[in-house]
């Protein structure tokens, strides 16, 4: 391997369709060595006081009302507080709920400063995998995210299914059914292909673009590419995710930066 980048990727409960191999031979494609860590709370081996800490801190992470900026951690009630203590450790009722992203990011930053303050710095890159949904504020509501790059980066693969839109006549459509009392499972029949599922066997490989994009970020401070056709672009539809980061490749002009760095 050329580059002198360390990569260490962890994961929080992805989707079960995630191979973490995968993501680690699509990098290795440009040169990037990534290290397999496993389970994040596994790996950095806390104790069972500051686990209770760092669930609490989680439970204080979560947004009740999209409209209204978490701009300090909520004082968890004691029941939310004491399930979240087994949320860490399981995929218990991940589904539905929505974190601050950047209050996620900086717990996630407080573990690893504790337990591996010498693997901090640019020439390491953290990288989890997680499937709890999360969010940031702008334009006055949270909206759900797929990448939040920092350390550590975090990728989400709820945030896959459920950040990127769908094609607008499925909302119209939804709508129409809902209202009418009709079963839902129609629509999905009518969209499969056009979307992202949770257990998508897609997902490993529309993650790999996510994780070269995060890479890419650290190494060259450019977050996205404006080439539609890239799988380094912003994408906002599920139509778009499925061109560019399923079926898409790298843009020459990509390609030559990603081969010129060291
Ligand atoms: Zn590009």
């Amino acid at each position: 391997m050329k580059r002198s980048l360390k990569i260490f990727i962890y994961t929080d409960f992805p989707s079960n369709s995630l191979n973490i191999s995968e993501v680690r031979e699509y990098l290795a494609r440009f040169g990037f060595q990534a290290e397999d860590r496993g389970n994040s709370i596994d790996y950095l081996k806390f104790s069972d006081a500051r686990l209770s800490e760092i669930a609490e801190r989680l439970s204080g992470a979560v947004v009740d009302d999209i409209s209204s900026d978490l701009v300090k951690l909520a004082t968890p009630d004691r029941a939310r507080f004491n399930s979240k203590v087994n949320r860490l450790r399981s995929r218990e009722d991940m589904r539905g709920v929505l974190y601050d992203g950047y209050w996620f990011q900086r717990i996630f930053y407080g573990g690893l400063s504790e337990r591996i303050p010498e693997e901090l710095g640019e020439d390491f890159l953290h990288i989890v995998f997680t499937g709890r949904l999360f969010g940031t504020f702008e334009d006055r509501r949270y909206h759900a995210r797929v990448v939040l790059t920092g350390v550590p980066s975090l990728i989400s693969t709820s945030g896959l299914v459920e950040a990127p839109a769908k094609p607008k006549e499925y909302y119209y459509i939804r709508g129409g059914l809902i209202q009418s009392g009709k079963d839902l499972s129609v629509l999905d029949e009518m969209y499969r292909g056009r979307y992202v599922e949770y257990d998508d066997p897609k997902i490993s490989s529309i993650l790999c673009s996510y994780a070269l994009q995060v890479v890419f970020y650290h190494m060259t401070g450019q977050a996205f590419c404006d080439n539609k056709e890239c799988c380094l672009y912003n994408s906002h539809w599920q139509e778009d995710v499925l061109r560019v980061q399923h079926d898409g490749e790298l843009c020459e002009r990509c390609l030559e930066l990603i081969n010129v760095l060291e």
